[in-house]
């Protein structure tokens, strides 16, 4: 069967409102930050988009002194009936700016429209929605019958999904009752900065929020800032293991979100067609730039040829593009440094004798794109099936009987989700209790939803966020 041609179908780039300087956020206002700007680049097109002020260690401590005051005079005595009408104002705001946040997240981070549209908007503002539904009703979750917030919250996050890890951090800081100090990732800015622009829209009250553009050195010194009670980082296993150090032997409370190498194990009694959406689903969404991605494919022996080839075929028809196409299924890597990490593992896997497959789909020559790849005839010593290599790129190992299968899996320094396909429950359930990852998904993958906790095992972190659970993490129990 043929490939459809598709009319180029470009969302419009003026939805952005684009500016050419963006500041950072303390205290209400956006000011000018002491630390060198930086220029904040379209990874499509490998064009400047917007130059950005971003924050010196002085202004860390001017922001943490911000949010502490509005911590104590107002925020922590605010009764949460109050709280949640700021949340559910910031979650109407984002659905109101979804375009405009849609197209900018784009453009800054790569990311096709269709999943900044459909998936990273909609998710950041339901998650304002679920924990505006929260603030009230704190004594009824479990934690006693008043629990206390713990104060300034420090909070670093990666550029793979920008405007939600945001929502992520701050939605359930702020509904429980804590302030905030943000930094996001120094390649993709901008949409926190228009979520600083919806804070001041929403009216609340100067200090609640704070956002700090910069780098590495940023993130560590708002880590490092007595005044600060809680640390929730999400990035690399590397960097959350010097946080970890840092924040050792302090009262500071911390909660980490790491790497993955998520196995997705498709049995042979699986609806081979809808397990191969979900295998793509799994490691091509976001460009395989997700933490949780279904990086390691283990299918069993008997129906792994077919599954192979079925997947072949529908990785093919994926389209490689213009992350502002609407047809685009794949869009840029977020950096000329990822792109190198990921080529780097790729010429590991060809050197330690993997076979490779990746799809003839063309490819843009400037920004840096990678064309969607599947490994087979991977073995579980082989880098690319230890290391995340966080890109569009599939390792496929077989197993035989389900023991091997977890025995398999569960070979990982890492330990944040896995999916399993197979028609029986029976297996599920069984699958699901042997399995130690975070979050286990069935006949599916990739589902994000608020009210459901996500985290990790191991070295992919610990705490949990979203749902009940995740409030423990910016409460006093
Ligand atoms: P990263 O260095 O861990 O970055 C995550 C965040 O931490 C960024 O805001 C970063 O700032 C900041 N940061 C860097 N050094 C810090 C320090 N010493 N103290 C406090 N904060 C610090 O991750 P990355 O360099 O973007 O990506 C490297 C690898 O991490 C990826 O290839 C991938 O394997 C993994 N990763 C995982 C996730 C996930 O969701 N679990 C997300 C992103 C990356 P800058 O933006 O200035 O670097
Ligand atoms: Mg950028």
């Amino acid at each position: 069967m043929g490939i459809f041609e598709y009319a180029p179908a470009p969302e419009s780039r003026a939805l952005a409102n684009l500016k050419e300087q963006y500041k950072p956020f303390v205290n209400g206002e956006f000011v000018d930050g002491s630390g060198e700007p930086l220029k904040t680049v379209n990874p499509a097109t490998e064009e400047i988009l917007a130059e950005v002020g971003t924050a010196s260690v002085s202004d860390v401590d001017t922001a943490v002194k911000a949010a502490r005051k509005a911590y104590t005079s107002v925020w922590s005595k605010m009764p949460g009936a109050e709280r949640a009408k700021y949340l559910f104002r910031i979650a109407r705001l984002i659905q109101e700016r979804s375009r405009e946040l849609a197209v900018l997240e784009t453009l800054d981070n790569g990311k096709p429209i269709k999943e900044s549209r459909d998936s990273d908007v909609p998710t950041a503002a339901a998650h304002f929605f679920y924990h505006a539904g929260w603030a009230d009703k704190l004594g009824y979750a479990g934690y006693g019958p008043d629990p206390k917030p713990l104060g300034v919250a420090g909070q670093v996050i990666p550029w793979n999904f920008p405007l939600l890890m945001l929502a992520w951090k701050i939605a359930p800081a702020l509904a429980t009752g804590n302030t905030v100090v943000l930094k996001p990732a120094e390649t993709t800015p901008l949409t926190a900065l228009v979520f600083a622009e919806i804070c001041q829209q929403a009216e609340l009250p100067p200090g609640v929020v704070n956002i700090l553009p910069g780098a590495g050195d940023i993130g560590a010194s708002i880590v490092e800032h007595p005044d600060v009670d809680k640390i929730a980082f999400t990035g690399s296993t590397e960097v959350g293991k010097l946080i970890q150090r840092t924040v050792a032997g302090t009262r500071k409370k911390l909660t980490l979100e790491l790497g993955g190498k998520a196995a997705n194990v498709v049995f042979d009694d699986a609806p081979l067609d809808q397990a191969v959406e979900g295998i793509v689903n799994g490691i091509f969404f976001n460009q395989g730039h997700v933490c949780c991605a279904g990086s390691r494919l283990l299918v069993q022996e008997s129906v792994a040829e077919e599954v192979l080839e079925k997947l072949r075929y529908r990785v093919s028809t994926l389209r490689l593009g213009d992350p502002l196409d609407k047809n685009t299924d794949l869009g840029a890597i977020n950096s000329a440094e990822q792109l190198a990490k990921i080529r780097g593992l790729v010429e590991s896997g060809d050197a330690e004798g993997a076979q490779r497959w990746t799809s003839p789909c063309p490819v843009p020559d400037r920004g840096f794109f990678f064309a969607p790849t599947v490994f087979s005839e991977v073995h579980q010593s082989m880098r690319i099936a230890r290391e995340e290599i966080f890109g569009p790129v599939l390792s496929v190992l077989t197993f035989r009987t389900p023991e091997e299968a977890v025995a398999k899996a569960n070979n990982t320094p890492y330990g944040l989700s896995a999916g399993i396909w197979t028609e029986k429950g029976s297996r599920i359930l069984w699958m699901a209790n042997q399995l130690r990852a975070g979050v286990v998904w069935a006949n599916t993958f990739n589902r994000f939803d608020p009210a459901a906790p996500f985290g990790g095992y191991q070295e992919s972190g610990f705490g949990r966020e979203g749902g009940r659970t995740g409030l423990e993490a910016y409460l006093n129990v």
